[in-house]
């Protein structure tokens, strides 16, 4: 049987390379009907996103939010979660660090600003514009843009300053010039300036400090310069004189907390399941172990179930340090060893749990399996919960 080009493209490899292509796919929700009953696949709540949005918003005083979408979506994917997004008042715009993000975002219906917080080469300029997606120019690139601007379209810009994170943006030495460029090119359109902020409590207060009379002096040359953003995650919870004129959490919008005083606190709510059926069920006698090394053994008759998912679909081989699996209303301990594509779990001497029955690995329905309290057990960072979530799994909204 012959394939087509995009089958090959989508399903292989190669396509994976390709990743225009392979994101636009992976994240396109499924219907439930596609999804294979002996597979694992993403949850996403629609209305986690909706609590955790309007949570952010309460603890910054009503800010607008520029919700970031970074790594399709911090793994729940951009197709899904955009519209969403996009469907909240709260929600100012969206920002994301690729292209494909962006044009995924806007395939998916979005009509809110969609910032994209990368270098872009001039050739890729055109593109962007015609999908009205808001970049942040250096110098080089600003000429690039009023020349585009000039010829009628208006453009959408944010300049990207850095204060001393020291990562991206154009040095704040610099900005003065970069903004008063843009500001003055006909059609170009200053949405907003922004920093990254470091984390470290002191000195962002005074990178906020030192955004805001940046902005101030640019206003008072005649240049508006649109709204002020810094505040990550941590921000949010930790640093409320980082506000400005709008906030730029990723995390929290998914339901991650930054720190163990944000979780005391429970406003959040994780936004995705990772789900598997059981596939296999085996009863060990006393003695017998399970996996590479056979590293677990049965003290006691037990039954062990395979769930066919691992470590390649985002959940840590590090479970087997002390995670639990919920099924039904119980949970049960990770054993032996979690491999690229099964995880096993340890039912106990006498069960209930069958064949096809729904496990999930992480989610919002037991404190045991809260991504953060995976991360916690796993010896995991609460990023690498959303980061490494494999985009070739199938994700269904709820
Ligand atoms: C990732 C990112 C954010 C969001 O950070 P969280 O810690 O996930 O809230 C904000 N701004 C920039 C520039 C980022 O790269």
């Amino acid at each position: 049987m012959s394939i087509s080009r995009r089958q090959f493209v989508v399903g292989t490899a190669v396509g994976a390379a390709l990743g225009r292509v392979r994101l636009a796919e992976a994240s396109a929700p499924p219907v439930l009907s596609e999804l294979h009953p002996s597979e694992p696949w993403l949850e996403i709540e629609g209305a986690a996103l909706t609590q955790n949005v309007r949570a952010i918003a309460r603890l910054t005083g009503g800010k607008p939010i520029l919700a970031v979408a970074k790594n399709n979506a911090y793994g729940c994917g951009c197709s899904v979660v955009g519209p969403v997004l996009d469907g909240l008042p709260e929600v100012w715009g969206i920002a994301v660090v690729r292209i494909d993000e962006a044009l995924a975002l806007r395939s998916a219906g979005v009509k809110k600003p969609v910032l994209l917080m990368a270098r872009v080469e001039p050739n890729e300029l055109d593109e962007l514009i015609a999908h009205d997606v808001r970049i942040t120019p250096d110098e080089a690139l600003a000429s690039e843009v009023a020349l585009r601007a000039a010829r009628g379209r208006g453009v959408g810009v944010h300049v990207y300053v850095d204060a001393g994170m020291h990562r991206m943006g154009v040095p704040i030495a610099r900005a003065p010039a970069l903004i008063d460029a843009l500001g003055k090119a006909p059609n170009v359109q200053i949405e907003g300036v922004f920093t990254e902020l470091t984390e470290d409590v002191d000195f962002d207060k005074e990178m906020a400090k030192q955004l805001r009379t940046l902005a101030d002096a640019a206003q008072l040359g005649g240049v508006k310069v649109g709204r002020l953003h810094a505040a990550s995650s941590h921000a949010v919870w930790h640093i409320p004189e980082t506000f400005l004129d709008a906030v730029r959490p990723g995390l929290a919008v998914y339901g991650g907390y930054v720190s163990e005083e944000a979780r005391s606190r429970g406003e959040l709510r994780a936004a995705y399941r990772l789900r598997a059926p059981v596939v296999r069920l085996v009863r060990l006698e006393a003695g017998e172990g399970v996996s590479y090394h056979r590293r677990w053994k049965a003290s006691t008759p037990t039954w062990v179930a395979t769930l066919p998912v691992g470590h390649v679909d985002g959940y840590p081989s590090g479970a087997v340090k002390g995670c639990d699996v919920l099924i039904g209303d119980r949970v049960y301990p990770v054993i032996g060893t979690v491999s690229a594509s099964h995880t096993l779990i340890a039912l106990g001497t006498e069960t209930s749990v069958k064949v096809g029955d729904v496990a999930t690995l992480v989610g919002p329905d037991h404190p045991a399996i809260h991504p953060n309290e995976v991360a916690a057990r796993a010896g995991w960072s609460e990023y690498n919960m959303f980061m490494h979530l494999n985009p070739l799994l199938a994700r269904h909204v709820v």
